[in-house]
């Protein structure tokens, strides 16, 4: 009897999520690729090279990303920059800058050792290619262009969503100690890629406040 009363209780709890399932409410499933999930905030996708609002590369060549990344994925060459017309605020610029996708852990360290910020990493996360070529990400694709989006690999691919491209939220800055309360409304998070717009993190109180909209909404 014991047995039997511990199994209806299980199938209940089974027929109910079930039920709620089948309903909507809790449906776990999204119909990828035409629907994304939202990404935790701190998700390590694809890098790329960032610029100043005024257009300047902020990459200086220095190659401590190089150095930082266990994987020895990155390749970084700096040239000095021509005084006349200068790549970025530094006396060098990054003139090669390669990524080998094939080789990366996306642990996010050359993020991490980047005095300007200039690599960091967004939400995109979609890679495959059919040759190993193509897996190397070189400047071309990785630095923003001027209206502070990010390049894409195969843009005249017929199935590649370039919108995607403008909300790739996720801007990993190096330090962003989240939760420290001394940190609160400085300026730390860009929600989406762009040169020039790093709003402050939120406060606790309009997260705890975004959060309950969202539960509510949801
Ligand atoms: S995320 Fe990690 S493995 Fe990938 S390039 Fe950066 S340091 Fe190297
Ligand atoms: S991305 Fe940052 S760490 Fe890497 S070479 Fe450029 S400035 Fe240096």
């Amino acid at each position: 009897m014991g047995i039997l009363s511990e199994l209806i209780k299980g199938l209940r709890v089974t027929g109910g999520i079930m039920i709620r399932t089948i309903a909507g409410n809790e449906l776990v499933t999204t119909e990828y690729p035409k629907e994304m999930r939202v990404k935790p905030q701190r998700f390590h996708g694809r890098h790329v090279l960032n610029r100043y609002p005024d257009g300047m590369e902020k990459c200086i060549g220095c190659e401590l990303c190089a150095g930082a990344c266990p994987a020895q994925c990155i390749y970084v060459r700096g040239e000095d920059n021509d005084p006349d017309n200068p790549k970025s605020p530094g006396e060098r610029f990054g003139y090669v800058y390669e990524i080998n996708m094939l080789r990366c852990i996306f642990c996010g360290l050359c993020v991490e050792a980047c005095p300007t910020e200039a690599i960091t990493m967004t939400h995109l996360f979609e890679f495959s290619t059919t040759n190993r070529e193509d897996a190397i990400y070189t400047k071309e694709t990785l630095l923003m262009d001027r209206r502070g989006s990010v390049p894409h690999m195969f843009p005249d691919d017929e199935l590649v969503d370039l919108d995607e491209l403008d909300s790739a939220d996720g801007w990993v800055r190096a330090t962003a100690p989240s939760g420290v309360a001394a940190y609160q409304g400085i300026e730390m998070w860009q929600g989406t890629p762009g040169p020039g717009d790093w709003s402050p993190e939120p406060t606790q109180e309009e997260r705890d406040r975004l959060s309950r909209d969202r539960t509510s909404d949801g």
